[in-house]
């Protein structure tokens, strides 16, 4: 009954868990053999969590995480110890969480790119000093013909935005570090230009 979206969680890291309640070992964050929900962990991986490859291709996690949802939602632990309860609030941020980042493209592009959905404000991106004129030159044109503008700004978007799917294709086939380097550049053109094709306000 319980969770086998979940039982990769304790397994992956490869450290005998035993439930915080009866003592017995655990495959899972509720114990099979008492009920007692287990402690998230503290950085819990989304991937993990959503039992998924690490890829920038993965399927839709609604089904996983409406499985997952349900069976640590804090409903079911109203009646059981403000301990368990805390634990339950806790899953449920997490897998909260884990969901708003890997269905958005962009967050989990960069989260598997730095390790968090965040986006890093001391992290100094350098982009060319031509990207930065020709937005510029948009954001001069949007003026004029904002409807040209946005056009043309959805099309360099969707050319960037290849580009990043690209990047993620070479990383899936050897996991080398290098690709993942370049996407924090990609994912900050992207926002250029889609700030472009969507004004705000
Ligand atoms: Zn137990």
């Amino acid at each position: 009954m319980f969770l086998e979206e979940s039982l990769f969680y304790y397994c992956d890291v490869g450290i005998d868990m035993i439930c915080w309640k009866c003592k017995e070992s655990i495959q899972s964050p509720v114990c099979v053999g008492c009920g007692a929900i287990q402690p998230p962990p503290p950085n819990p991986d989304y991937f993990v969590i959503f039992n998924l490859p690490r890829s920038f291709f993965i399927p839709d996690v609604s089904k996983k995480y409406r499985a997952l949802s349900r069976k640590l939602h804090p409903d079911r632990f109203v009646k059981k110890s403000a301990v368990e309860r805390r634990m339950s609030l806790l899953w449920t941020a997490s897998i909260n969480e884990a969901k708003r980042c890997l269905e958005d493209p962009i967050l989990r592009a960069r989260y598997l790119a730095t390790g968090s959905s965040r986006i890093q404000e001391d992290r100094r991106l350098t982009l060319s000093p031509e990207f930065l004129e020709h937005i510029f030159d948009l954001q001069m044109a949007a003026m004029e013909s904002p409807k040209d503008v946005q056009q043309q700004a959805q099309q360099e978007y969707d050319q960037e935005y290849a580009r990043l799917e690209d990047i993620f294709r070479s990383w899936d086939q050897d996991h080398d570090a290098s690709h993942l380097q370049k996407v924090e550049i990609v994912l900050a053109r992207l926002k250029y230009l889609n700030n472009i094709k969507q004004p705000k306000g």
